[in-house]
């Protein structure tokens, strides 16, 4: 063969500026590129070898990353096909790709992953190299050796060379920008990132040893990668320790897994890989150790948004699939029909391996459920198939630390919990010591209750509420405990109108200002030796202020008070002393006061009456207001009347605090006068 020059047949003008200019800040992948073809030069011997159709000996077919610095080269060697002159001509002269610039332009971000899908993977070594020659000896009997040369224009050098080896050398002559290329410490980082788990081995540089104090470099080659990655084996051939040791060498320095997923299908789509459930503990280990999607074995990326579904984005591991379209932007394989099939072929393995566990070992998945509880909750609240799955095997834990599954739970409480309309209550607490008094009313009456203290479970309630039929979640301490669970209809509170009012009075005047909460008095006939007050606080309320502290856009309900009732229990000795001692005291003055009140209501009822369906005569209205007016003052006047005696009344206030106190809301000078109080009134 005699020297020959040509112009690489791109369609564009000339493609390197295209590529050094798109691919500028991903431009450390050529050397994955050009690694990949070396092994699948050396993949292909292999296939023809086995199948005959190549009778030489096949020999070391270790690829080669060699750095020299004093010549300025980089060169990656197989020991493949290798490559003829009409090989060279037709898959490298001639790009056959139209239209590359536009096509870059336009998923310029995604450039990553179109390389190599369209035989622009060679091509990426002029991202940092000035001068470029394959020098090749194709596996074909009698083929002669070639050098082919470029150096970035669109015109190339074809000549004999001289090359006795079969197989190829890719030497890059690194451009001046691109020193950091020419360091053995550069190109073992890239090694490690791109072709840790490469099929074939790739060697480059030497093996260290530590000797004498040091590391000292020797003549043994190093290979830097494992061609038999655990994914790629069979389950039944790894052991757990294979998996833990396996995820170790993905994710140094972590905590052994607490579950792992075996992936494997053939059809419809090609897709195997390893999903670990990690030990979370802490949301940087969530954003740094990522899930890597690999193309055989060959390492792609680790943003898997849309690959995998949105909640799995919290496991770690591998996934392999050369049916994934990486040649596409992240939105439209989001709408890609094969990538949501593998988004549910996924999310229906991860479900059946969890119920696997939980059916196999109920003891070991118990033990896990609090670290595993997050994911699965994130699952089920943003997945509705994975939901539909999860509720065979989603656990709750009561006040006592035991498990149960839904359905078991259901039928634990279905008995005793059930309210007086047939639905099942389902008490829980989100803090089990601030709200211990209220825990242990519920369960003195032979109640269960369930710890929900997890991040997410404000919302999980909330979703469980919607799925399980006649379900009705409420917090311990937001009703007395006969209310939340209401068995019949309540009992009448014996109280007249005055002694409502004056007890009204009296406890709402003594509640100390708490910061962001406001209080209403509430009368309700317990027992006898119930406690005579207590505090709750709305589950309504309570919730919508949760989620609102989760959600941006729902400020309205994050910024209302917290609003808790003060519950007076009428049948308690102490209130009825406390009510009996204040008729004594103040009903004298308080009676006129609420007479009058009564006589002006009805004044204003039939002037309203007389008027129904005309409009109101002028003197009429200013009578109501005058009415109203002398309302108002009366009920200041009984307020002020009820407040001064309360204030002689340390009980009171005693009690008030004690009530409060069992919620945690008795801090600072309040908590001080409290236990002063206490010890002037023992
Ligand atoms: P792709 O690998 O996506 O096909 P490339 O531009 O990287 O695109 O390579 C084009 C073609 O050049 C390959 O398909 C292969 O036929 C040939 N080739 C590249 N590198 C080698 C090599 N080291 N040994 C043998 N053939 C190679």
């Amino acid at each position: 063969m005699s020297t020959q020059k040509g112009t690489i047949g791109v369609t564009t003008e000339n493609i390197f500026p295209v590529i050094k200019k798109f691919l500028y800040s991903d431009h450390e992948i050529f050397l994955r590129e050009l690694v990949s073809n070396a092994i699948d030069a050396t993949q292909k011997l292999k296939t023809l070898s086995s199948f005959g159709d190549f009778k030489g000996e096949v020999g070391d077919t270790s690829v080669r990353v060699t750095v020299d610095k004093e010549a300025g080269t980089l060169t990656v060697s197989d020991h493949g096909i290798g490559m003829t002159a009409d090989d060279i001509e037709k898959y490298i002269n001639q790009i056959a790709f139209s239209g590359a610039e536009e096509f870059l332009a336009k998923y310029k971000d995604t450039a990553n992953s179109i390389i190599g899908h369209f035989g622009l993977g060679f091509y990426s070594a002029f991202m940092v190299a000035k001068k470029v020659e394959i020098r090749s000896l194709s596996y074909k009997e009698g083929a002669e050796a070639v050098k082919w040369e470029c150096d970035g224009s669109p015109e190339y050098t074809m000549e004999p060379a001289d090359k006795s080896d079969r197989g190829t050398d890719i030497v890059l002559y690194i451009d001046d920008d691109c020193k950091e290329f020419l360091e053995q410490s550069k190109i073992d980082e890239l090694l490690k990132k791109y072709c840790r788990f490469l099929p074939v081995p790739v060697v480059s540089g030497k093996e260290q040893e530590w000797k004498d104090g040091k590391w000292v470099v020797t003549d043994k080659d190093r290979v830097v990668n494992i061609t038999e990655p655990a994914w790629m084996k069979k389950p039944a051939d790894l052991t757990d320790e294979d998996y833990r040791n396996f995820y170790h060498e993905l994710y140094p320095g972590q905590d052994d897994p607490l579950f792992w997923i075996h992936l494997n299908v053939d059809y419809p789509f090609t897709l195997t890989g390893i999903l670990f459930f990690p030990k979370i503990k802490n949301n940087f280990e969530v954003t740094k150790n990522r899930i890597q999607l690999y193309c055989n074995q060959v390492y792609v990326t680790d943003s898997v948004e849309g690959v995998v579904p949105e909640f799995m984005m919290l496991l770690q591991g591998v996934i392999d699939s050369p049916d994934i379209p990486l040649n596409v932007s992240r939105s439209y394989l989001q709408s890609d029909s094969a990538v949501k099939k593998i988004a549910s072929y996924i999310t229906k393995k991860v479900s059946a391996r969890l119920e696997d566990i939980f059916k196999s070992d109920r003891a070991d998945f118990e033990h896990k459920w609090d670290d595993i509880k997050i994911f699965i909750e994130y699952g089920m609240l943003t997945d509705e198939k994975f939901c539909d799955a999860a509720m065979k095997f989603a656990m709750v834990k009561d006040t006592e630390g035991k498990y149960f599954t839904l359905e078991e739970y259901r039928k634990l409480i279905e008995a005793d919990q059930t309210d007086k309309d047939g639905n099942v209550v389902y008490l829980y607490t989100t803090d089990p010591t601030a709200q211990y008094n209220y825990i242990k009313d519920a369960t003195d009456k032979g109640y269960n209750v369930l710890v929900m203290d997890g991040q997410l479970d404000s919302h999980f309630v909330a979703m469980l509420e919607s799925k399980i039929d006649k379900s009705r979640f409420v917090r311990v301490d937001s009703d007395i405990i006969s209310n939340l669970i209401r068995k019949a209809d309540k009992p009448d509170v014996n109280l007249s109108a005055s002694e409502r009012e004056i007890l009204t009075s009296i406890f709402r005047s003594q509640i100390p200002a708490v910061e962001k909460s406001e209080f209403l008095v509430s009368f309700e006939a317990l027992g006898e030796s119930d406690a005579p007050l207590l505090l709750t606080q709305n589950e309504y309320m309570r919730r919508m202020k949760e989620m609102a502290s989760l959600q941006p856009g729902m400020n309205f309900y994050g910024e209302l008070p917290d609003s808790y009732t003060m519950v007076v229990n009428t049948n308690n000795p102490l209130i009825s002393k406390i009510k009996d001692n204040a008729d004594e005291a103040i009903a004298g003055k308080i009676n006129p006061l609420l007479e009058s009140i009564n006589a002006n209501n009805d004044k204003i009822n039939s002037l309203r009456e007389s008027s129904k369906d005309k409009a109101m005569p002028e003197d009429d209205s200013k009578e109501i207001d005058n009415l109203e007016n002398a309302n108002g003052k009366s009920r200041e006047d009984m307020a002020a009347i009820a407040s001064d005696y309360a204030k002689t009344q340390p009980v009171v206030r005693q009690l008030i605090d004690l009530a409060l106190l069992g919620s945690g809301l008795l801090k600072g000078k309040a908590l001080s006068a409290f236990i002063k109080r206490s010890v002037e009134l023992l």
